[in-house]
């Protein structure tokens, strides 16, 4: 509507599509089309006032570039988010100010349920199932164009599902390692022979929950994996790299004097310094906070050697 009116009033061109003068340009020319309303009939002053405002208004509003509009759908967005209680209550009132509106909406409803029904009915299920038999690489096809396309929107549905079959997944997944016992072992074979270090620290992890389940100290799920990324690889006791063949985890409250089994009481060490050690409890650690800072004051050791030996 914008382009349209500021169009039909002057051809302008590109140099004065963003100017000033533009605006001043149509105001005037809006002034002189309203004059004669005006002297033709005086009752219709007040409509030719009008007019002209609406006209101005049009005019003189800004046609946006796209970038402009990308910035102005972004500042519009963030509005929204800061004054969601404003807006509640103006569309409350708006309701209430057009009551005509509750039919609207109802009608509007009633059709929506009428779809969800004919959709979640046994007729659509066997349709649908049997769609997917018959379809099966064509939809696979298309999901992992889908997945490439959205990788955020779809690491959020798979968590959001995850989340929602937490329960029944585990005892589902039970029942069918009982049923599948060859193929499950085939399954684990092949991503075994895949990635034999990832299985390498499922077992070490399980070993140590393990472990501090027969001692009765607390537990956690715990990554071996971040454990290392945080200790960037290196030892706590002699601040030296290791290697696949010598590394360890060190309990930093030793599990003799109930030491927790969690990531912030275990730091990777050398098999030979952790041996040395013993059950020892030299770092005299006592609490979690100490320890915390115990991790953080080794980490930054650590890095100022990394600097150094680069
Ligand atoms: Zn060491």
């Amino acid at each position: 509507m914008k382009t349209r009116i500021s169009k039909y009033i002057i051809p302008l061109d590109n140099s004065l599509k963003y100017s000033k003068i533009k605006y001043v340009y149509c105001y005037i020319v809006i002034l002189i089309l309203t004059i004669p309303l005006d002297s033709f009939a005086l009752h219709l002053n007040n409509v030719a006032i009008d007019r002209t405002m609406i006209g101005v208004f049009y005019c003189a509003k800004p046609m946006r570039t796209p970038e402009q509009k990308a910035k102005r759908n972004i500042y519009l967005k963030s509005w929204r988010k800061k004054n969601q209680q404003k807006l509640l209550i103006y569309f409350q009132e708006y309701r209430k100010m057009h009551p005509e509106l509750k039919q609207y909406y109802a009608d509007y409803h009633f059709v929506v349920d009428k779809y969800k029904q004919r959709w979640k009915s046994e007729h659509n299920k066997s349709y649908m199932k049997e769609y997917r038999k018959i379809k099966r690489e064509h939809l696979r096809l298309l999901k992992i164009e889908w997945i490439k396309k959205n990788p955020e929107k779809a690491k959020a549905i798979e968590l959001r599902h995850r989340i929602n079959r937490h329960d029944t997944k585990i005892i589902a997944d039970r029942e069918y390692r009982k049923n599948n016992p060859k193929k499950c072992s085939e399954i684990v074979c092949k991503s075994k022979a895949k990635n034999p270090e990832l299985y390498l620290h499922i077992a070490q992890q399980s070993r140590l929950i393990r472990r501090a389940r027969i001692n009765g100290t607390e537990t956690e799920k715990i990554s071996i994996l971040k454990i290392y990324e945080r200790d960037c690889y290196r030892c706590h006791i002699c601040l030296e790299l290791t290697n696949k063949d010598n590394r360890s985890i060190d309990h930093l409250i030793p599990v003799s004097r109930n030491g927790a089994t969690t990531e912030w009481n275990l730091m990777l060490a050398h098999l030979e310094c952790n041996r040395k050690r013993g059950a020892k409890n030299i770092l005299g650690l006592e609490t979690k906070e100490s320890a915390l800072t115990y991790i953080q004051q080794r980490n930054e050791l650590k890095k100022l050697r990394q600097i150094n030996e680069t």
